[in-house]
């Protein structure tokens, strides 16, 4: 059976390494806020080349704190509006509800699955604050024209970078393109932890101060709180983990590229839409291969049958969740087309090229 994600082959690649680090902070007896979070934070700064990198507990957490501290900084408030992809993972949108924020959503692209930058100055109103922007899928999404509006109406913008880690736009890597990041580094993900990390990066000192005492209760020093904050940290054993595998993470993506292509030149079915391979290979680090067709359903059946495990990011699209019932009535036609026909297949540095070829080969033979 070909997983779609085998973690424990992912992981075990670098087992010598991870588990006498492991067992080093185990005897060290310090667990929380030491020497392995201050490596992690400074190796991913110089890796993204950004001026501060704060390590949270989650990716949702993360952009959750970065809206919280534009509100603590009073360059939100309570009300305004955060423009957001209709087709992205709900914590996107979570992240800004939670903070009495409004998510006002915007299609995608279809060939890019990403938010439609021509679409998103005919939803701006006095209240929006923000455009919270998704590399789905490891997609850069970024253009001049997005920096243009960004600047014309004086709007943040946030990136969550949670599947995107190492991708490029213009030479500048996902997470030091826009005000501030959230990352995601669930199991999962193209950089993953063995549990919940996240990390906050921007080159705003006020706002990772304010971040950094969010995260911590509210407080800079101890038992002094200037913010009814909350505790959201990354801990000694994930840091030092997150920075082993940091040192893997390009290669990793390249072996990522490798194997779209393969998928990209050699699946020819009139029944299936590839993803576009980008012009500059570097904006993509293929998080997940999504492919398209009015058929899902039976290819995934079919697929399960010939036991090549398949995923669907995701089934239902966020408006159309029992969570935000008030949206359940409205209409983005091209984000449910995509919630109807996507499926993914797996693709994950460790696949043999036995793999692969099976994966080329029974789908080129659904019919
Ligand atoms: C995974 C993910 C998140 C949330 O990250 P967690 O670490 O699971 O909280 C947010 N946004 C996107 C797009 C994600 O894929």
């Amino acid at each position: 059976m070909i997983k779609f994600l085998d973690l424990q082959k992912i992981n075990l690649q670098y087992q010598q390494e991870i588990e006498t680090k492991l067992i080093d902070v185990f005897r060290s007896g310090w667990y929380l806020m030491g020497n392995e979070l201050a490596n992690f934070e400074t190796n991913l700064s110089n890796y993204l080349r950004v001026q501060h990198s704060i390590g949270v507990a989650n990716g949702l957490d993360a952009l959750r704190l970065i809206l919280r501290a534009y509100i603590e900084l009073e360059i939100m408030n309570v009300g305004d509006e955060i423009i957001v992809p209709s087709n992205t993972y709900i914590a996107s949108i979570l992240a800004i509800s939670d903070n009495g924020l409004i998510p006002v959503l915007v299609e995608p692209e279809i060939n890019t699955y990403n938010i439609d930058i021509s679409k998103i100055e005919e939803k701006i109103t006095p209240k929006t604050k923000g455009i919270l922007i998704v590399h789905l899928q490891g997609r850069t999404i970024f253009s001049n024209e997005l920096k243009a509006i960004s600047q014309k109406y004086n709007l943040k913008i946030i990136e969550d970078n949670a599947q995107a880690i190492g991708a490029e736009w213009n030479g500048l890597k996902t997470g030091n393109l826009g005000d501030a990041a959230g990352f995601s580094f669930y199991p999962g993900k193209n950089l993953g932890a063995l549990g919940d990390a996240g990390a906050v990066t921007t080159n705003d000192n006020e706002l990772a101060k304010t971040i950094r005492a969010l995260a911590n209760y509210g407080s800079n020093k101890k038992y002094i709180n200037v913010y009814k904050g909350l505790n959201s940290r990354l801990d000694e054993l994930q840091a030092a983990v997150l920075d082993i595998k940091l040192k893997y993470i390009d290669h990793e993506n390249e072996i990522r590229r490798q194997i779209a292509k393969q998928f990209i030149t050699k699946i020819d079915n009139p029944e299936i839409v590839l993803p576009e391979y980008p012009e500059d290979e570097k904006e993509h680090v293929w998080h997940v291969f999504v492919i398209r067709t009015k058929k899902r359903d039976q290819l995934q059946a079919y697929l399960t049958e010939n036991d090549i495990q398949t995923l669907i990011h995701y089934p239902i699209p966020p408006h159309k969740q029992e969570a935000y019932k008030e949206w359940n009535d409205m209409s983005f036609p091209i984000s449910e087309k995509i919630h109807e026909e996507v499926l993914s297949l797996p693709l994950s540095p460790i696949m043999t090229e036995v793999e692969i070829e099976k994966i080329i080969s029974v789908i080129n033979a659904f019919k």
